[in-house]
């Protein structure tokens, strides 16, 4: 392990990585690969590792949001087949070709332009909106929408090995999403259907997402494209997932300052908090600028020794203070956990992002550059 300063910093469990990873496996039919998303530096857990870990794992195909990030997967992985999900400037479109990267393509025109500046074929996706409303080829008719994929396909230098769509709310049990869910689903599968009686069979059609992986599981869908299940969050809070996926990322800080203050003392900016009662507080080497948010000022708990303590007062950029009272033991240079287990309780990003009215994805992908990433073992 490379040494860090021990101030805040992120622990990231590879082996709880493996363990998701096989969880997911074993919910897909055999029909199905994983498409590990590593998008926005692997859900913030860090690139390198994750990708080089579930590469060593047999993961063959990666998703990210654009060239750079697929780039950086391509340096780890030589042989990997990498999707970008965004949008690459068109003028980026022979680079693209030329890292053997496939870029998701999302109208007519947009092929153009990508097939304009790249002297050599370029692989493609062609993604579909069936309802997300977000980027994609979007039909009332799967017969139409199958027509457009056709003229694509006769565009020089785009050589079209796939195509997608995304769910809009997979990670929903209510009758209306399911069924929502289930519509665009339909679509995708129909219009790959017209282009196979055509006689044009393409090597992937995917669809699923983490949600989708976990609730409504397909092996019609060529790959799944796992994200946020792989690093152990849940897709919606009020879901359940799968019995042994747990969080790979821990988030932890240490105590600076521990001191007994009389009841009516202010705590921190703006003196929202004024003891009520004489108090021990102790003060955390972590805030807003290292991604633990300010929206969390007087509502967050942090775990001391096992024992949840409350933060009081406002989140500073680089410090805050909680509650010690009822943990005479706290002492500078304590570990304190604000994401992770410590003895029996747990703090999830699912339960930071509730308070401050997010999802997980947000809390773990906001953890700032300058806080270090460890990698256990
Ligand atoms: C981010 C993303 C995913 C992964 O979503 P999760 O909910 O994290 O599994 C899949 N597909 C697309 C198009 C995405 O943008």
């Amino acid at each position: 392990m490379k040494p860090y300063l021990k101030r805040a910093w992120a622990e990231v469990s590879l082996p709880q990585l493996r363990k998701n990873l096989e969880i997911v496996r074993s919910l897909n039919s055999s029909s199905t690969d994983i498409m590990a998303v590593v998008k926005a530096d692997a859900y913030g857990h860090g690139d390198e590792h994750i990708i080089r870990t579930l590469h060593e794992c047999g993961i063959k195909y990666f998703a990210v949001s654009n060239l750079d990030e697929a780039i950086a997967v391509r340096k780890f992985c030589a042989d990997a087949e990498i999707l970008i999900l965004g949008y690459t400037p068109p003028e980026y479109a022979h680079e693209t070709a030329m890292y053997n990267i496939i870029q998701g393509v999302v109208s007519m025109d947009y092929a153009i332009a990508l097939s304009k500046n790249t002297p050599e074929p370029l692989r493609c996706h062609i993604k579909i909106d069936t309802g997300m409303g977000r980027i994609g080829l979007k039909y009332d008719s799967c017969e139409d929408c199958a027509s457009e994929i056709l003229r694509i396909m006769q565009t020089d230098k785009i050589s079209v090995e796939g195509i997608y769509t995304h769910f809009a709310s997979a990670d929903s049990d209510s009758p209306e999403d399911i069924a929502y869910s289930d519509a665009q689903e339909k679509f995708i599968l129909d219009t790959y259907d017209i282009l196979v009686k055509l006689g044009i069979k393409l090597p992937h059609i995917h669809f699923m997402n983490s949600a989708a992986t976990c609730y409504r599981n397909s092996p019609k869908s060529t790959l799944s494209r796992a994200g946020i299940i792989l690093y152990g969050l849940h897709p919606d809070r009020k879901l359940a997932v799968p019995d042994g996926i747990e969080p790979v990322m821990e988030l932890k800080a240490v105590i600076s300052q521990v001191k007994t203050v009389e009841s009516g003392t202010c705590i921190s900016y703006g003196r929202t908090f004024i003891t009520e009662k004489n108090m021990r507080i102790a003060t955390i080497t972590i805030g807003y600028a290292d991604g633990y948010s300010r929206l969390l000022s007087s509502k967050g708990e942090i775990l001391v020794h096992g024992k949840r303590c409350r933060i009081i007062g406002r989140v500073c950029m680089d410090q805050l203070m909680i509650d010690v009272s009822d943990v005479p033991e706290a002492e500078s240079g304590d570990i304190v956990t604000l994401i992770g287990r410590d003895g029996d309780d747990i703090i999830t990003a699912d339960d930071i992002a509730e308070i401050c009215g997010t999802i997980g994805y947000e809390i773990v992908c906001g953890i700032s550059k300058r806080v270090p990433r460890i990698y256990i073992n």
